[in-house]
């Protein structure tokens, strides 16, 4: 059932137009809300957002949020971001723009409007974490000069930024570090577990495992995590995270592949390509802290999330 509102209020979803943002945005105007959508469509699609045009509380502008933006808005959630390895690894000097810049821009443009913001971090703060499960105490570890740094130490950048603000300027912050998550709309071609699976197995051809398919990673439903989100944009004004957002169960790339098969009946073979530099051997969030502050915890399992997911990739293969 939707929220009750004293107020509607405007919010500002940067990355609007991509995976994440685009569930982010349906929850916002079914929860009666404003929703502007800012996005550059670098890794977004117009088609993730195009039964919201005609909607009279949805606008879409096309900005790259690299430069400055002046509108005016209650709330912000910064999600733009190209979050794929091989989308963010494709221009890595605009990817620590975006995390960087893209943040100051809109801290400055929070800091104008006294308006809360929300940046989408993500559990690659931690790296290739030698904590596990991975608690928002551990502080990482992380190359800094590897192919995945333009995006793990932008997102780091962009917390130490969200906190300075907030410690200096005293603005109203939520930090949420978000891990592996999964469902419609997420890009056909770009190149995660997920999809790359289902994809591959829907059109018959082999299952790329990289490595020895033993790295682990933990899945969220985009339902899911979006609920986490919006639970913590509305927060209390001291919590302000990080919290990790993620669902706990963990699974081998092996294990998922087998599960991809079971789901879409295919009679892919698995196949093996070398693991990518500084891939992550685990990773598990623990959500103690979303549980206790934001009473979250992700409700939809693997097999119902991968079924909704295999039956919007049918209508896209
Ligand atoms: P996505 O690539 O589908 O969405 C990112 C959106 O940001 C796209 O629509 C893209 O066009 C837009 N964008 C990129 N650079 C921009 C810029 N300079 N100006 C304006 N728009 C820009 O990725 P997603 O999976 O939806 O991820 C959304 C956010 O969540 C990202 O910040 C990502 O780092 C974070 N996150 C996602 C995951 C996940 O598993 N999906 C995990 C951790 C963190
Ligand atoms: N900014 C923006 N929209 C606003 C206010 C600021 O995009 O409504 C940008 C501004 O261009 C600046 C950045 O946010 O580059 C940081 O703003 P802040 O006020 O913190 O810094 P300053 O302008 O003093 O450098
Ligand atoms: N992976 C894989 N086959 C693929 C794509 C990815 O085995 O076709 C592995 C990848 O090496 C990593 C895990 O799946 O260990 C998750 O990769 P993804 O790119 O989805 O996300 P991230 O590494 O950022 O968690």
């Amino acid at each position: 059932m939707a929220r009750q509102y004293s107020r509607r209020k405007r919010i500002l979803v940067t990355g609007g137009a991509g995976f994440l943002g685009s569930h982010l945005c349906d929850r916002l105007i079914a929860d009666g809300h404003e929703v502007l959508c800012v996005d550059n469509f670098f890794t977004g699609d117009k088609r993730n957002i195009t039964h919201l045009f005609q909607h009279e509380r949805f606008e879409l502008l096309r900005h790259d949020i690299t430069f400055p933006l002046f509108v005016e808005v209650d709330e912000i959630y910064n999600l733009a971001c190209p979050a794929s390895p091989i989308h963010y690894q494709h221009d890595p000097v605009q990817t620590t723009k975006t995390s960087v810049h893209g943040a100051i821009n809109m801290l400055g443009l929070a800091k104008r409007l006294k308006a809360k913001i929300l940046q989408a971090s993500t559990s690659e703060v931690y790296g290739d974490p030698s904590v596990h499960p991975q608690t928002e105490d551990y502080w990482g570890h992380v190359n800094p000069i590897g192919p995945r740094s333009c995006y793990d130490e932008g997102k780091r950048c962009a917390e130490t930024l969200f906190f300075d603000y907030r410690r200096q300027l005293g603005l109203q912050i939520k930090v949420a570090r978000i891990f592996n998550t999964y469902g419609p709309r997420m890009h056909l071609a770009d190149g995660r577990v997920v999809s790359n699976f289902i994809v591959q197995a829907l059109k018959g051809e082999p299952i790329t495992l990289y490595g020895d398919g033993k790295q682990t990673r933990s899945f969220c439903y985009a339902d899911d995590l979006v609920d986490g989100l919006v639970r913590m944009m509305d927060s209390d004004n001291e919590v302000t995270g990080p919290i990790n957002l993620g669902n706990p169960r963990e699974y081998s790339m092996a294990e998922l592949a087998e599960r991809v098969i079971a789901g879409t009946g295919s009679k892919s073979a698995l196949t093996y390509a070398p693991l990518p530099q500084d891939d992550p051997r685990q990773r598990q969030p623990d959500i103690s802290r979303a549980r206790e502050l934001l009473g979250w915890r992700p409700t939809i399992e693997l097999e119902e999330g991968l079924k909704r997911t295999i039956d919007y990739f049918k209508t896209m293969v």
